[in-house]
């Protein structure tokens, strides 16, 4: 049974990089109808809120990146963990070390003027402290036991095989003076407690895993599988940060754009399957592997998720469309209520619109009598097409509210007075839409209805 977990650090809201980790975790398990697990790494409690939290839970459902264990919080496991250090303690896995951090320092400070890289020397490893006294008023930390010969490997799925000396790692320490656990090594009691299969995580976490995977081997556990995403990079090759704008997986949500295509465009930071673009959370679902993670570091494209989000758009059935959209036009101050179905004007819109919000934009003039400005007007309006503009609105009185009537009118009105039709569709669109993109003009005042168009025309002819 494959068990995969998130663990994200409540520090911030979920930004694009950890959303797409906590993605290929969620795929992977929901590919093999495993179990996904929320943890909340909350023991930097300095940094940690519980508006973070909160904040990549809103983000996770939106995603819909249902986990079927957890949240499970660090900071409620304290006890646990401390279990573990005084059993590791009794087994002699790990050590009592006295070293003052000022010593420490100075040692440090030695081996780098030395060329060396800065470790601790393991002076009170039990084999080696025989006769040494703690020194008074010194709280130890507790280091482990890290095996001294020999090297630490794992097949990474993404990055392939790595194999680090343990000449390399120094005695980890997994409890402070004040006995509270160290961040590494409630990774590895939350893995094991947690029995995780695979681990996927960033690869700012490389380091970490020899260690991590020594403590589980001296804990007399196999350690899972793991997979080190590579980072994500901004559209200018640097790693992404705020620098760049959005990072915050809800601002896209703010800004417009599907779950669905946030989706679709994060597994596609490094994960690919043939030349699959553009695909449900089904597929995606049915086709994640790690295996097909490109090692490499995934680029953010605005222009990209732009355009996934308009084929995702595309994909949806136009009432659906009409029910997400009605948020973003109450959230520009529209009312749904005052005009068209909102999943026709969706239907008529969406081929010309990238996001929700450009779509409740561009969907203003169903909802809200337009006022056009008067010099635009004035550019569209004159002698020579008010005429028929003025007997295309008589006839819209009672003429068969379709499309196709419609456009026989306009044109047959332009015809009459020798205009193309363009100069009284023109002016149409602006007295009516109050602007000159709009669709098919004809499509436009099917949907806004009889009533509306005879007023704002009626509005805009009146002698
Ligand atoms: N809490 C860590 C982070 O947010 C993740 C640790 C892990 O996945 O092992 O980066």
């Amino acid at each position: 049974m494959i068990r995969t977990r998130f663990a994200p650090s409540p520090t911030g809201f979920l930004h694009l990089g950890g959303a797409r980790t906590a993605l290929f975790a969620w795929a992977y398990a929901r590919r093999h109808r495993g179990t996904f697990i929320l943890r909340i790494e909350d023991t930097d409690v300095a940094r940690s809120t519980p508006e973070a939290v909160q904040a990549i839970l809103d983000a996770m459902a939106w995603l819909g990146l249902d986990c079927d264990e957890g949240p499970f919080y660090q900071m409620q496991r304290m006890d646990r963990y401390r279990a573990v250090v005084a059993d590791m303690l009794e087994r002699g896995l790990a050590y009592r070390c006295y070293l003052p951090p000022a010593e420490l320092d100075a040692l440090r400070a030695a081996q780098t003027a030395r060329g060396e890289k800065p470790r601790y020397d393991g002076r009170w490893r039990p084999e080696r402290a025989a006769g040494l006294v703690p020194p008074p008023g010194i709280l130890p930390v507790i280091r482990f036991r890290n095996p001294l010969e020999g090297s630490v490997a794992w097949d990474d799925r993404v990055k392939g095989r790595i194999e680090i000396s343990n000449g390399e790692l120094d005695d980890l320490v997994i409890a402070r003076p004040d006995g509270t656990p160290t961040y590494n090594f409630c990774v590895v009691v939350d893995d094991l407690d947690m029995r995780i299969t695979h681990v996927v995580r960033g690869d700012d976490h490389v380091n970490n895993t020899p260690r991590q995977i020594n403590i589980i081997r001296a804990l007399g556990a196999d350690p899972p599988v793991y997979a080190h995403l590579p980072t994500v990079l901004g559209e200018d090759g640097q790693k992404l940060s705020k620098r760049h704008g959005a990072v915050s997986v809800m601002q896209y949500e703010e800004m417009g754009y599907l779950p669905e295509a946030m989706l679709n465009f994060l597994a596609r930071l490094g994960w690919a399957h043939g030349d699959a673009e553009i695909f449900s959370r089904d597929e995606l679902v049915e086709w994640f592997d790690l295996d097909a993670i490109s090692p490499s570091p995934a680029r953010f494209d605005t222009a990209k998720l732009a355009w996934v989000n308009q084929e995702q758009m595309k994909r949806l059935p136009g009432d659906e469309l009409g029910r997400r959209l009605v948020a973003y036009l109450q959230r520009a101050g529209l009312d749904p209520a005052a005009g068209p179905d909102p999943g026709a004007a969706a239907a008529l819109l969406r081929d010309r619109v990238s996001t929700l919000v450009e779509m409740a934009d561009a969907a203003r003039y169903f909802y809200a009598t337009p006022h056009p400005d008067a010099q635009a007007v004035a550019a569209q309006v004159g002698a020579a097409n008010r005429p028929a503009l003025a007997e295309l609105a008589a006839e819209f009185e009672t003429l068969a509210w379709t499309r196709e009537a419609i456009l026989a009118a306009v044109k047959a009105a332009a015809a009459r007075h020798g205009l193309k039709p363009g100069q009284v569709m023109m002016p149409l669109r602006l007295l009516v839409c109050g602007m000159l993109q709009t669709p098919a003009i004809d499509a436009v005042l099917a949907l806004l209805g009889r009533q509306a168009t005879l007023s704002r025309l009626g509005a805009a002819l009146a002698p």
